[in-house]
């Protein structure tokens, strides 16, 4: 690199006010420094966003940051300009964006946010030739797969467009990929095998349990009870979001709902109520979470089964960013499986093959009498030891009868 280490730690504290990298971030970052390309599969919360600032403030030219979403895209944009970061985002509701064009092309942007279908354009392109591209950074790269939980065709265009950049350096970044998924990842995205760096997918402050629904709302009151700080219920549809946000309100504590039929500003303060709160508990869809910081979540409660392991991890890894002890309640029931095949009817069909593996994965978390735990790291491509000590299968003694109940509830399904 031709940073010595001394002066990135430097730059690290004096814009982020970080004494420290965590795990495999100084890698991450000083790859990007020394103008090589990198797939960095990090889990959420492991702080994926400063592995491409950092950078972004220290390379002469802007950082390109490719996101899916534009809620995201200014959730990014507030905490890099609130860490001083020179930053912007170009996307269909910026009024300035001649303003932004304007300051890329003088060079007065470390990071430029743009969404990926912005990438096609053929006046995009002009614009970063005319400017200087420092590096692309590409956030929620497993869109770009087919084999991705959540494959997103646009990204399919940044390929073509950073191939006319050939030594501007290039970083993936996703929570939530399987082997499968990252091989991809590197070839649709030009970038060399070498690249690929995976951080530790582990978070031992959570427990996991996962547990047949019988009466959910007599769980997911015991869940609240024995768990006084903040916590998440997921919920799969808007209308069950109202309908347990109405009940759980007898449990005492602030509830609140969440899901993206609701009026911009109520869910804009439902979100900052919740993240002032010590106590709150929200109802939400899984339109809740992404970019939200708040670390004290102290548990995650699943209403239904997610539809992924990688929606599970990233669910449930919103509890416990802390370090501090947190837990994860899944509950699960036949109708979340027969949801899953209908949908799997509506997939297209090349598509369809990775979908069934999907729920076959997620079947065998549900139904394993083994460590949760083992089964998730497994999943991720890591070597786990074969017991945790910290999810209800290590915890409590194996349960026979259980065993037999889920086989005959996953085959009614
Ligand atoms: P991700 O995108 O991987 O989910 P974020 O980039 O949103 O994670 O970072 C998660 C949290 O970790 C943020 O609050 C961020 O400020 C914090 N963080 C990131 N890197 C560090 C670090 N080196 N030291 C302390 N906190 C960090
Ligand atoms: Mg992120």
């Amino acid at each position: 690199t031709a940073f010595p280490e001394s002066e990135i730690l430097d730059r690290l504290h004096a814009v982020f006010g970080f004494n420290a990298f965590r795990g495999v971030q100084a890698d991450v970052v000083e790859r990007a420094l020394a103008g090589r390309s990198t797939l960095a599969v990090m889990p959420t919360g492991a702080g994926k966003s400063l592995t491409y600032q950092l950078p972004a403030v220290m390379l002469p030219g802007t950082c390109v940051v490719v996101s899916p979403l534009i809620a995201l895209m200014h959730d990014q944009l507030r905490s890099a300009t609130a860490n001083g970061i020179r930053a912007a985002t170009l996307t269909s509701v910026d009024i300035d964006r001649g303003q932004t064009i304007d300051r890329f092309l003088s060079g007065d942007l470390d990071l430029l946010y743009v969404a990926p279908e912005r990438a096609s354009q053929p006046h995009f392109l002009e614009m970063l030739i005319r400017g200087r591209v420092a590096m692309f950074a590409i956030d929620e790269a497993h869109c770009v797969s087919e084999w991705g939980h959540d494959f997103r065709p646009d990204y399919r265009l940044l390929r073509p467009l950073m191939d006319a950049f050939p030594d501007v350096p290039r970083l993936a970044l996703t929570a939530t990929a399987d082997r499968h998924t990252r091989a991809d990842i590197l070839t649709q995205l030009g970038i060399p095998e070498e690249g690929l760096i995976v951080a530790g997918f582990d978070r031992p402050n959570i427990r996991y349990a996962i547990t047949a629904r019988d009466n959910p709302l007599r769980q997911l009151m015991t869940v609240i009870a024995e768990n006084p700080g903040p916590g998440i219920v997921y919920a799969p549809t808007r209308a069950q979001v109202e309908k347990l946000s109405q009940q759980l309100q007898a449990s005492g504590r602030p509830v609140l709902p969440y899901h993206a039929g609701l009026d911009p500003q109520v869910r804009a303060d439902n979100q900052a109520r919740f993240v002032a709160s010590e106590d709150m508990v929200m109802v939400a869809t899984v339109a809740f979470g992404m970019g939200i910081d708040k670390p004290d979540v102290r548990f995650v409660a699943h209403a239904a089964c997610p539809k992924s392991i990688e929606s599970y991890y990233q669910e449930t890894g919103r509890a416990g960013r802390d370090g501090d002890p947190s837990v994860a309640v899944m509950l699960w029931g036949a109708e979340d499986f027969m949801r899953a095949r209908q949908r799997l009817a509506e997939v297209e069909e090349h598509r369809r093959a990775g979908e069934r593996t999907r729920i076959d994965a997620l079947a065998s978390l549900v139904e394993t009498p083994h460590c949760r735990r083992a089964l998730l790291l497994r999943h991720f491509g890591e070597n786990p030891p074969p017991s945790c000590g910290n999810c209800d299968n290590c915890l409590e003694a194996p349960r026979v009868t259980d065993a037999t109940e889920v086989a005959r509830k996953l085959l009614s399904a």
